[in-house]
């Protein structure tokens, strides 16, 4: 059966690369009804934290990556490690390395004055009639595995193809460190193997790492999974997308008001294609991810596309999802939003000109508290013909229906009895009861107001 899984390290948010990566690996999964594994990568004691792996599986969550099993946690696991790590030693597969950081270092300038590629000797690693150096007083060996000295690793990459590198170019890689926690190639293997992991999707940084990792899994005569390393996000400049240049984690889209099924399906395309499919469901991207169609080029992040996509799925949801969605950004904006407030019905007359729930709340604001246009919309709508008009409309709407039609009537009365044209009355009114000269259709606008807010903000121009 098909296993994929995602292994965010919990130093942080959940990164849109890893998001994409879990992604892929999250429809790859449901596309073959296999299994979707969460493990959390903690071993980096020192940068891990709980409220990262919090942050992480909120992120996830919200995204809609539902995982069959897991978050498994890595340092819940050592013995496991330590175990499988005596394995290899007992099969003459690994060994104690007693070097000192200091005589590392001195190995690696000996070898850059002698021109040599730099990496670890092998002086600790036993070999039939070798002499080992003593063992130093006091000190605590890391665990190397005995890379295999000829031959090559060759694999063929779902994303990138074939991939050889002859092993002399890797040295031996410590497995556990001093203190007994593996190394992440280390832990990888072990968990991957014992996951029963058949297709590990991940970022292409690690394609250095897949050699060590592949001659792991072979000296512990587990079954191979297939690899896909998917290329780096370049930002809107062409770098590496990074937190200096621009959000670069999942929750941030979240607070501007991005919606889940738009970011997946923005995510989606980065990378991967359907044709020429930009906007489509999660159903559709599950029904149609089988792993091909991933692209080795890097994918450019596109801001502006992404808030189009996101756009396209404010205008499509549902107008009573919206407003729950939109009414803690009200909130938060210190606004008070009456229980019986038509919230669905705002959503739906403003939706289609927002690409962000931050900019549908934007509009909504005027409804629930006071608006201030700019001090030369003022002066330029707010004249004393204009004032006039608006002070006429406030007796006409005393007595009106309060729908568009009944506001709309009142309107054109006032019209008539002026002798003005529609704008001359319908830019001062929104300049002073929206803040702005630019809505949709003012009358229904108006209409959705609360009645006594309107005739306040129209009795105090
Ligand atoms: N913890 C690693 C990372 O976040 C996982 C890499 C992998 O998927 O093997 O980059």
């Amino acid at each position: 059966t098909i296993r994929t899984r995602i292994a965010p390290s919990p130093t942080g948010f959940l990164h849109l690369g890893t998001a994409r990566t879990a992604l892929f690996s999250w429809a790859f999964a449901r596309h073959f009804g296999g299994q979707f594994v969460l493990r959390i990568e903690d071993t980096d004691v020192a940068r891990s934290t709980q409220d990262s792996v919090e942050q992480i599986l909120a992120s996830m969550h919200w995204l809609g990556l539902e995982y069959d099993e897991g978050p498994i946690y890595q340092m819940q696991r050592l013995d496991r490690y330590q175990a499988v790590a005596q394995q290899l030693i007992s099969a003459g597969k690994a060994y104690y390395c007693y070097c000192s950081p200091e005589e590392l270092a001195a190995m690696r300038e000996d070898q850059k004055a002698r021109g040599e590629k730099t990496g670890y000797d092998g002086r600790w690693r036993p070999a039939p009639g070798k002499q080992l150096p003593p063992v130093p007083e006091g000190v605590k060996p890391v665990i190397r595995f005995a890379n295999p000295e000829g031959g090559e690793v060759v694999w063929d990459d779902l994303v990138k193809g074939p991939i050889r590198i002859g092993n002399k170019e890797i040295d031996d890689l410590i497995i556990v460190r001093p203190d007994g926690v593996p190394t992440y190639n280390f832990a990888v293997v072990v968990d991957d193997w014992d996951m029963q992991i058949s297709h590990v999707f991940r970022g292409d940084e690690h394609v250095n790492n897949t050699p060590w990792q592949i001659n792991l899994f072979e000296a512990l005569g587990a079954p191979l999974p297939q690899f896909g390393h998917v290329p780096i996000i370049l930002g809107d400049d062409g770098l590496k997308l990074s937190k200096r240049r621009g959000a670069v984690s999942v929750t941030a889209y979240e607070e501007a008001g991005y919606l889940p099924e738009a970011m997946l399906n923005y995510l989606a395309r980065l990378g991967w294609s359907h044709g020429d499919d930009e906007i489509f469901s999660r159903e559709q991207l599950v029904a149609w991810f089988d792993g091909a169609h991933l692209t080795k080029s890097p994918a450019q992040w596109d801001a502006a596309k992404l808030e189009w996509v996101n756009g396209q799925y404010i205008k499509a949801a549902d107008d009573a999802r919206l407003a729950s969605l939109v009414a803690p950004r009200l909130s938060r904006r210190g606004l008070v939003v009456p229980p019986d407030a038509p919230l669905a019905a705002l959503c739906a007359l403003f939706k289609d000109r927002c690409s962000t729930l931050e900019a549908l709340a934007d509009w909504l604001v005027m409804y629930f508290g006071p608006v201030q246009a700019s001090d030369e919309d003022r002066a330029q709508h707010l004249g004393e013909a204009a004032r006039d008009a608006l002070a006429a409309l406030a007796i006409a709407l005393k007595d009106a229906e309060w729908t568009p039609a009944g506001i709309s009537s009142a309107m054109k009365a006032v019209l008539a009895q002026k002798g003005l044209k529609m704008p001359q009355l319908a830019i001062p009114l929104r300049v002073l009861v929206c803040g702005r000269t630019q809505t949709p259709a003012i009358d229904q606008v108006l209409a959705l107001f609360d009645r006594k807010i309107l005739m306040d903000r129209l009795q105090a121009p």
